[in-house]
């Protein structure tokens, strides 16, 4: 049985790591620009100011989420009263990628907290700065034997995955996710992947391409486009192409400077393997705008890249960088045969003043989430969940669904011993007619 039963201590300790986090403030905007430059504003927005919320949020509601629910009772069991009894899974251990590294690695532990497991949380090791300091606020706010903090790369991660978990929770590629199910399957545990994709961001006629381009480069750009939910290429109607290429080139200059390498807005690519796989992807004579790198300070420019072929380097994967390839379409017929050729995406956007092509896209196309006429901030409401399908992940969380997701949910029904109905049990001789016609009537 889990040390976490009582939600009151959960609530107790939830209230003491939010302290803790709004005391380290400054120390995690700082260890996110060691780590790869990653701009203040952004840090407070995305990682910090996240975090401090879904905590309020789940510091408010845990002990009414964690209170048996009745629900109404089956006619066949008259009398009764049914309920659903939540309880914690037990031993958790949390996978955390590097991209949004302190966000990333304490929702899925305030979830876990509020659900009352106990934690073995593994920060990703190519964010150095942030992943110690995770470790510190942890270890000022939890006793050893509630949560945990635990450091190494992908084999020391398989070694974790060899031991015997009650639920997995794992942020990160596709690739290790398969690795996770794998070693989830030996012994049935259950799990959450919430894993990438190829994220199409559909620009219809007549869509309004000045707010469109400035959603657009925000959503691709933050965090130097290493964003699981970031748009991974355009699809843009053929006749607005012109007008919209323009006007991206216009945004990415007013927004980064005419030299984005000086912006102290624009973050850096987190290590040099990343930084050669994007570089690979840049054909040269595809380049609309940017294009320009720099090794040693792990620099990629923004840059938009001209109808790449389909099958080119930077169409076969998820980019997870500043790398943005412009495709243009003709009809729906071409959105399908695109979109359809790869794996279900986490995020799907439409920018359009079509309210029908919005609802045809939604129900034509499979993937995690999305917006219309805005990118990214689906994430940002913790009553929506947020997780992918087939390959882009299993399972959601955020908010209430967090909480679910760490926890079991136990089916109760409590009988009186009085009004026992004789006909279920045995001998049923001259009963069966009997029941037929009661049953046909409920
Ligand atoms: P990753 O899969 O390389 O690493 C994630 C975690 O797995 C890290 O903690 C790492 O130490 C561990 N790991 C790496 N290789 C391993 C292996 N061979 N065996 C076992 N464990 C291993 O992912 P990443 O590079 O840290 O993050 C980028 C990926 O994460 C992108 O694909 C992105 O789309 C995805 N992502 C998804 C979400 C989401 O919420 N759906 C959020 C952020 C990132």
């Amino acid at each position: 049985m889990s040390i976490l039963v009582s939600p009151q201590k959960r609530k107790k300790l939830l209230k003491k790591l939010l302290i803790s986090i709004q005391n380290h403030e400054s120390a995690i905007i700082e260890a996110l620009q060691n780590d790869f430059k990653k701009p203040p504003f952004e840090t407070y927005i995305t990682e910090i100011n996240y975090v401090i919320s879904d905590l309020k949020h789940t510091i408010s509601n845990v002990e009414n989420w964690s209170k048996p629910k009745r629900v109404w009772p089956s006619i066949l069991n008259f009398p009764s009263s049914d309920y659903i009894y939540t309880e914690p899974y037990g031993r958790v251990l949390i996978i955390a990628p590097w991209n949004y590294p302190f966000q990333l690695a304490m929702c899925p532990l305030i979830a876990a907290i509020a659900a009352g497991n106990t934690i073995v949380l593994k920060p990703s090791e190519l964010t150095f700065n942030t992943s110690q300091l995770i470790t510190k606020i942890v270890e000022e706010v939890f006793d050893v034997k509630e949560v945990v903090v635990v450091h190494g790369g992908a084999e020391f991660t398989q070694s974790l995955l060899e031991k015997r978990w009650d639920y997995i929770f794992f942020t990160g590629s596709v690739f290790v996710g398969k690795i996770v199910a794998q070693a989830a399957a030996i012994n049935l545990t259950p799990y959450t992947l919430e894993l990438g994709g190829k994220n199409p961001c559909i620009v219809d006629e007549g869509a309004d391409l000045e707010i469109a381009v400035k959603r657009i480069v925000w959503g691709k750009f933050i965090n130097a486009g290493q964003t699981c939910i970031a748009p991974d290429y355009i699809l843009v109607q053929g006749k607005e192409k012109y007008n919209f290429v323009e006007l991206l080139k216009k945004e990415i200059i007013r927004v980064y400077g005419e030299n984005p390498e000086e912006s102290k807005d624009f973050a850096r690519i987190i290590n040099s393997k990343n930084w050669h796989r994007l570089n690979e992807m840049i054909d040269h004579t595809k380049v609309l705008f940017g294009g320009i790198t720099n090794e040693n300070e792990k620099y990629i420019s923004p840059t938009l890249l001209d109808e790449p072929s389909l099958n080119s380097e930077v169409m076969k994967d998820e980019i997870f960088g500043p790398i943005l390839p412009i495709i243009s379409y003709h009809d729906e017929n071409d959105l399908e045969n695109i979109i359809s050729k790869y794996e279900k995406p986490l995020a799907l956007y439409v920018f359009t003043n079509d309210k029908k092509f919005a609802e045809r896209m939604i129900a034509k196309f499979t993937f995690g989430g999305g917006c219309v006429n805005d990118c990214m901030v689906h994430f940002s409401n913790h009553r929506l969940p947020f997780g992918g399908v087939g390959y882009s992940g299993i399972g959601a969380y955020h908010g209430k669904l967090g909480f679910d997701s760490f926890s079991h949910q136990k089916a109760i029904v409590k009988k009186p011993n009085w009004g026992d109905n004789p006909i279920r049990y045995a001998p049923y001789k001259n009963k069966l007619n009997f029941i037929k016609k009661v049953l046909s009537w409920l």
